[in-house]
């Protein structure tokens, strides 16, 4: 499983010689057969190889080592039901390896540079936040946890505790229709109050950022009106949804929910930076936020997904920016580099900043596919 931590330990990472950093696609719906993803990996090596050759032959020498590793444990095999993608990231002339189980999808991608290249899984840990699906219906109610693209249930909940009450009232042989159907209206009902105060101690001790509620409509309707107002308030769509629905359709509903939060959620921070730079409390533009990086006032930083401009770093005083050569802070000849914006990535996740990538966002773009908003 992938943690904030290794991410910024794998971002901190310096070594003597280059770092191969590969990204392989392992999802099964994408590649049924192991042959599918080793043909992929094939082309990922070759490319690596052809890239190691600017770095001179030290470089080569490593690098091929390194290859010769990734490929010895992708053959090897590995368990694919959880893991959908993987990176490596190798340096074998400073005997480093390290490799990360993706439960969410990667893009097949080999990169050879003095650094770890880390941002599709920083990506990854942005964009994900914890779900819970709730189905319900007049007799029982299921719940499930959603979490990094994983979908488990945890209906066994509702059992534990005691209904209590539920047997009070049972009518007797004989019953007129009026007063079973009006029995079986308070059975409902305390099964929707009992359900919604279950809900409610399970996920304030194992906490969700998002609620999916799912059943037929006025029963979702009154169950909601029995939730405290914490799950209340982390409603995030409410589905109708049979409560025997298999795990598959609650998987694709869970993941049609997540992506619409995404885009909800990006398009909030967009906002926010675009107020911020009207009033001076956020910059957009890689000029501007390189130099509030350099300056360390960035508090969030807002990038397109795939925008990957060229600019120069400072060996010398990790000063970046997109023109060179000369340091402009310690007038030292720099280095170019042809994607600045990871050597920021890098530079933000190393003080603590938060990173965010945005996927097809035109304000952002219209920003300058780049911006900052600023702790100062
Ligand atoms: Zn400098």
């Amino acid at each position: 499983m992938i943690s904030e931590d290794q991410v910024r330990a794998l971002a901190g990472h310096r070594g003597s010689c280059v770092v191969t950093s590969c990204y392989l696609d392992v999802d099964g719906r994408h590649h049924p057969r192991h042959a599918d993803y080793e043909t992929q990996l094939d082309h990922l090596l070759r490319e690596a190889r052809e890239k190691a050759v600017a770095f001179g032959p030290e470089a080569v020498r490593s690098v091929a080592a390194d290859l010769e590793r990734i490929s010895a444990w992708v053959r090897a095999g590995f368990d694919r039901s959880h893991v959908r993608g993987l990176a490596f990231f190798a340096c074998s002339a400073d005997g480093f390896f390290d490799v990360v189980e993706s439960p969410l999808p990667v893009s097949n991608e080999i990169v050879v540079n003095h650094t770890p290249h880390v941002r599709p899984l920083e990506s990854i840990l942005q964009a994900y936040e914890r779900f819970a699906v709730v189905l319900v219906d007049r007799q029982r109610t299921r719940l499930f946890r959603f979490e990094l693209g994983e979908l488990t249930e945890h209906t066994e909940v509702f059992d534990a505790v005691p209904r209590g009450g539920d047997q009070a009232g049972h009518p007797g042989q004989g019953s007129r229709s009026a007063h079973v159907q009006r029995h079986s209206e308070e059975v409902a009902h305390r099964h929707l109050k009992h359900a919604a105060d279950v809900a409610f101690t399970e996920l304030q001790g194992h906490p969700v950022d998002h609620v999916i509620l799912g059943g037929p409509h006025e029963i979702v309707a009154e169950f909601e009106g029995h939730l405290h107002p914490w799950i209340a308030q982390r409603v995030a769509a409410r589905l109708v949804i049979s409560a025997a629905a298999g795990p598959d359709e609650v998987r694709q509903a869970a993941l049609s929910v997540e992506a619409a939060v995404t885009r909800r959620d990006e398009a909030a921070l967009v906002g926010r930076l675009r107020d911020a730079v009207g009033t001076g409390a956020g910059v957009a533009g890689l000029a501007a936020t390189l130099a509030a990086l350099v300056e360390r006032r960035v508090d969030l930083l807002l990038i397109s997904d795939g925008y990957e401009p060229e600019g120069w770093r400072c060996p010398s005083c990790r000063y970046l920016g997109p023109i060179g050569r000369r340091c402009p802070v310690c007038a030292n000849p720099m280095d170019l580099v042809d994607d600045v914006v990871e050597e920021a990535v890098e530079e933000a996740l190393t003080n603590k900043c938060r990173v965010r990538m945005v996927r097809e966002n035109a304000d952002l773009d219209v920003l300058g596919r780049i911006g900052a908003l600023l702790r100062f």
